[in-house]
């Protein structure tokens, strides 16, 4: 053993001093699938049970790293352990204590701890952080870091990989290198991933109470075959206790993966449970008013047309975006009605005829940008805006129309209390307004940026992930005092969010066929999530529509230009309609169906759905779970509904019937059912592009 490795007696008194003699094999823990040991050259392993192959190694000189700022000139360095720790081990634990950190020729005092210990059947990567001096602030922690994960040529290497709703990586060779921002769509839905082989994974999640910011960072190494992980937490703090980060080796399917991190996380944690029409409804068509340019598609009055083309999809909710005097997010916040479009009274109006036909009417605003042109930005800006780390503000802009000159905005920080009043007071108009929710758009999208701002409620150097929560929880609390069934939707879905939020607008990875992905990562994991598909079409394809069903996702359709509300109204789509627009719907779609043709065969869907809600509104998503299922391109999901079980086929082929086979462990098949058929049989071939429902029960014995 090398001897700049010492051993010392800690104040603990579960730690026993354990001689440098002794390193080689006195460092070792054991769970049920695999033994974590240190040996004598400092290397830290986590071997299969019962077999030689090495899961993760690492050296210890390599297990985390500090990241330190100087308070003086603001020069930031990052330190290794390079052999300044103390080692020691106890009961199902061993523990590396530092007390100081060599900065070049400097010596900066701290107390530290990085203890691995035995927890729920894993290896617990935790521990504590204080510096003792006033001069330097910790930057940043990079721990634990797992250089060489299943080093070698074993085969069939996968990863489940949590970037928006999920994505399943087959082979190994294909992932590069990915870093995910914890929690946003922009980043990762939920903190845990696993990389698969055989019949086994390895499980690296998050085990974090206070779910605070931080990063996910897994790339695969070609020339050695083999990956590298890491979790970066922000700091700029001097005192941190680390949250459990769990490694743990599990048999069997991934589904083992996230049932561990779900039963973690109900430890802490509900997910919100939303009034029941939310349940119970089909999708939203999403319709902007006033585009940003100030060109008015849809008037007040004109919501008695929309309401027309959600019946005719068949869809329960209208989400009016750019309703305001600005058009879409033109002069935000500021967000009064327009009395070009027909004043407040006309809006009240139309949203009062929308309910007596039974559709749901949600407004739109945005809790993270402002626009820069506003009185508010001049006068409230700098109390509301997220400044980085040299005070400048993050600018943004999105650009709609090629000829108009694009609106700057400027990122706001939900740690400010008067943009938290200002979202809030945005809720209270929308339900005095008589809307049944308010969503505010990029809560669930913008990656949780730091913010160095003095004047907000968090310390400088934090994001504002945790006031976002606050803010949803705030304007829940107050909204719905007024109105319980009034709701708050936010654009896409995180572990974070999910508790506090009704219904989501999807968005990213995972939404849509053409980019699904793997949504099954967090459907299965959360499968109460209530979310639409993300389709930015004034129409759905069959395919489209069958995938939002298949994976238990409430259909969308978009009218957001002149072009679209043509297509909708007269059937009418030519290129000439969106040469100025920056992002058009697929005009090729729209050319190949009609809306009406569209919207017949989504109506149809979404009764089918209604009939059987018990499976589509209500069930339990179990993806494939104890379900086998053959057939070529065929995909079945399992709903879960008690002692019943409805299972969704979907022949994806375009142009033939397919014949198919299945089977359901532990259940008998009752019933099957397909769209304006009824009962059909069960396992006969299945037309092209169709679904359809097998019901089973659990077999009694
Ligand atoms: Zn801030």
């Amino acid at each position: 053993m090398k001897k700049a490795i010492f051993c010392i007696v800690l104040g603990l008194v579960w730690f026993s001093v354990v001689p440098c003699s002794a390193f080689d094999g006195a460092f070792t823990l054991k769970t049920k699938n695999a033994t974590l040991s240190i040996n004598k050259k400092g290397i830290l392993e986590i071997v299969q049970n019962g077999s030689k192959s090495v899961i993760a190694r690492t050296p210890i000189d390599d297990l985390w790293k500090i990241g330190l700022i100087n308070n003086s000139d603001n020069k930031e360095y990052y330190i290794s352990p390079l052999k300044t720790y103390s080692i020691s081990s106890g009961v199902d634990a061993i523990c590396f204590e530092i007390n100081a950190l060599l900065v070049g020729d400097k010596s900066v005092e701290v107390d530290a701890n990085f203890i691995i210990s035995l927890k729920d059947d894993a290896f617990c990567f935790s521990g504590w952080l204080k510096c003792n001096s006033d001069e330097w602030l910790f930057k940043e922690l990079e721990y634990p870091r797992l250089t060489e994960i299943m080093p070698g040529e074993k085969k069939n290497k996968s990863i489940f990989w949590p970037a928006g709703l999920g994505e399943y990586i087959k082979n190994s060779e294909k992932f590069g290198d990915e870093n995910l921002w914890y929690p946003s769509v922009q980043g990762t839905c939920m903190p845990w991933f696993s990389i698969n082989y055989e019949d086994a994974g390895l499980y690296v999640g998050c085990h974090d109470s206070l779910q605070a910011t931080k990063k996910l960072n897994l790339s695969y190494v070609k020339s050695d075959k083999m990956f590298r992980t890491s979790i970066t937490t922000p700091l700029y703090r001097t005192k941190y206790k680390i949250p459990d980060v769990m490694v743990k080796l599990y048999k069997g399917q991934w589904y083992n993966a996230a049932r561990f991190y779900r039963n973690w996380y109900d430890m802490h944690f509900k997910p919100f449970s939303a009034p029941g029409w939310v349940t119970n409804n089909s999708g939203w068509l999403l319709a902007i008013l006033k585009q940003q340019n100030e060109e008015v598609i849809w008037n007040y009055r004109d919501i008695d047309k929309l309401c027309n083309i959600a019946q005719q999809f068949n869809l329960g909710t209208i989400g009016l975006f750019g309703w305001a005097a600005g058009g879409h997010d033109h002069l935000y916040p500021n967000f009064p009605p327009d009395n070009l479009m027909g004043g407040r009274e006309e809006l009240k109006k139309a949203i009062k005829r929308a309910h007596k036909r039974g559709i749901k009417i949600i407004l739109y605003a945005n809790a993270k940008i402002m626009d820069t042109s506003t009185d508010f930005y001049r006068l409230n800006g700098i109390e509301t805006i997220l400044l980085d780390k040299n005070m400048r503000p993050d600018i943004q802009f999105y650009i709609k129309q090629k000829n108009a000159t694009p609106v700057i905005f400027a990122q706001a920080c939900n740690g400010s209390e008067l943009w938290r009043k200002t979202m809030i007071d945005l809720g209270i108009q929308a339900v005095n307004l008589g809307a049944d929710g308010i969503l505010y758009d990029q809560l669930g999208v913008l990656k949780p940026d730091l913010c160095f701002s003095k004047s907000h409620d968090h310390s400088p150097g934090e994001s504002d992930a945790d006031f976002r929560q606050i803010l949803l929880s705030e304007v829940n609390r107050k909204v719905k005092a007024v109105n319980p069934d009034f709701i708050v939707m936010t654009e896409s879905s995180t572990d974070v969010n999910i508790q506090s939020v009704d219904y989501f607008h999807g968005c990213g990875i995972g939404t849509a066929e053409w980019r699904k992905e793997f949504p099954e990562l967090f459907r299965y994991t959360f499968p109460e999530l209530v979310t639409t598909q993300r389709n930015a079409n004034p129409m759905l394809t069959k395919t489209e529509a069958n995938f939002a069903a298949v994976y238990g996702m409430r259909h969308e359709i978009e009218i957001r230009y002149p072009g679209d509300k043509k297509y909708v109204l007269n059937n009418e789509v030519t290129n000439e309609d969106y040469t100025n627009v920056v992002d058009p719907p697929n005009l090729e779609m729209l050319k190949q169906f009609t809306a009406e043709e569209s919207a017949a065969y989504v109506n149809s869907l979404i009764e089918f759905q209604n009939e059987h809600a018990d499976f589509f509104r209500k069930g339990r998503f179990i993806d494939q779970e104890g379900i086998a299922i053959k057939g070529d391109n065929i995909v079945a999901k399992g709903f879960l509904n008690g002692e019943k079980l409805g299972v969704v086929v979907w022949n994806k082929n375009l142009e033939d019937e397919k014949d198919f086979q299945i089977s359901v462990d532990g259940y008998q098949l009752i019933n099957a059912f397909e769209i304006g058929s009824g009962k059909v049989d069960a396992l006969t071939a299945i037309k092209a592009n169709s679904i359809r429902l097998l019901v089973y029960h659990r077999e009694i014995y």
